[in-house]
């Protein structure tokens, strides 16, 4: 049996792309990815994706920080006819707003409801040069497939210290955006690693909670562009740590408690009492196994072929979310370009006839 879609990945793009995909009749099967593969927890490519390893989701619309009950009961009135399902006094309600992994898990339910089918395996190999389009996956099984939509995402980079291990989601994330507003990092001196555009965006957006926010950079400049260099290291709260390298997290076993920094020209070391440690050293698009088969950019990222179209360099393949974006990587916007390749494959299915 030849699938009409596969989609492979785990995120919002995925999912997304699964519940538009089933609930247009395509029957979509989805890969994501193998829970018991070392690789995977080591990479942050496990069942769920990135949004499984942070915690409070609070800019998905939609999902609002604080006690979801009163939330609900302000935005839909128990009486309201148009909203039949309403469930004020289910005591299952959780009463915060949504952390990562369950915003996830819901959608991959919903995709579900509408017939999606979920295996747990690592596609390790494609072939899309022939169609239909052959998947291997890790115990050695193949599908072939009409279109296939790749919504695999890419996973930040760390420093890969053992300490920086230990307190990640315990002061350690590389995401200010999404955990720059949790309570731990309230009024701390935090860091942030890195010199590019994102360590100084995320870097002045954490000024916004944190005492102070030192930057530490292994050279003598920032790799940024100069205006957004600039607006870091003018901003009063920022201080910016040359030439040095984090060589260890420091932590109390419960939350970061400072970082031991070396430095890149001489032997030194010094301790600086943080809060929290953001890694802005880039991020890895989950490409490999593709093996070169769909175009990238110079980062690794599948471009799009067509302006506002997920269309990818090879027809009937479609990307989507963070394996196609190395700009916005918000959930929302890969929710959106999940949508999108749905429709972009239900439509190319429909013109090869195959619908
Ligand atoms: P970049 O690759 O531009 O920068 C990575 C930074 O991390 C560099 O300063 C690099 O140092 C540093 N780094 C890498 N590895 C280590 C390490 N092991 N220890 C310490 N420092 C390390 O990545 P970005 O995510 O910042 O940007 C990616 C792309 O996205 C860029 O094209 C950027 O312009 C764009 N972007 C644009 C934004 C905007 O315009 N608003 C916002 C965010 C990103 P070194 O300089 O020494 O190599």
């Amino acid at each position: 049996m030849t699938e009409k879609v596969v989609i492979i990945g785990s995120g919002p793009a995925a999912w997304t792309a699964a519940i538009y995909a089933s609930r247009a009749q395509l029957n979509p099967l989805v890969f994501q990815g193998d829970p018991t593969n070392n690789k995977n927890k080591q990479n942050g490519t496990l069942p769920l994706g990135q949004l499984a390893l942070t915690t409070e989701v609070e800019n998905f619309p939609s999902w609002p920080s604080g006690d979801t009950r009163a939330y609900l009961k302000t935005a839909l009135k128990p009486d309201d006819p148009d909203f039949p399902y309403w469930v004020a006094d289910d005591k299952d309600q959780p009463t915060h707003g949504i952390n990562g992994p369950e915003l996830m898990a819901l959608m991959r339910q919903q995709a579900k409801n509408f017939g999606t089918r979920v295996e747990s395996k690592d596609v390790v190999k494609v072939d899309l040069k022939n169609k239909p389009f052959t998947l291997t996956m890790h115990d050695g099984s193949t599908v072939q497939t009409h279109t296939l939509i790749i919504a695999t995402g890419a996973r930040a980079n760390y420093l890969g210290l053992p300490s920086e291990e230990k307190y990640k989601n315990k002061g350690v994330s590389a995401c200010a955006v999404c955990d720059g507003f949790l309570p731990i990092f309230r009024n701390k001196p935090l860091a942030v690693v890195g010199a590019g555009d994102s360590a100084c965006e995320e870097a002045t957006y954490l000024t916004k909670f944190a005492s102070k926010v030192y930057m530490i950079v292994r050279r003598d400049q920032m790799r940024a562009s100069k205006i957004m260099a600039e607006r870091a290291m003018k901003h009063p709260k920022i201080e910016v740590k040359w030439n040095r390298v984090v060589d260890e997290v420091l932590g109390n076993e419960k939350v970061v408690t400072g970082l031991r920094l070396k430095s890149t020209k001489d032997d030194s070391t010094e301790e600086l009492a943080v809060g929290g440690m953001f890694c802005a050293i880039g991020h890895t698009p989950n490409v490999a196994f593709l093996d070169g088969q769909v175009k990238t950019n110079e980062a690794g990222y599948i471009t799009w072929t067509t302006v506002a179209r997920t269309y990818t360099s090879v027809d009937g393949v479609f990307a989507a979310g963070d394996v196609a974006d190395d700009y916005y990587r918000q959930a929302v916007s890969a929710a959106g370009t999940g949508c999108m390749a749905a429709l972009d494959a239900e439509r190319w299915l429909g013109h090869h006839g195959l619908v």
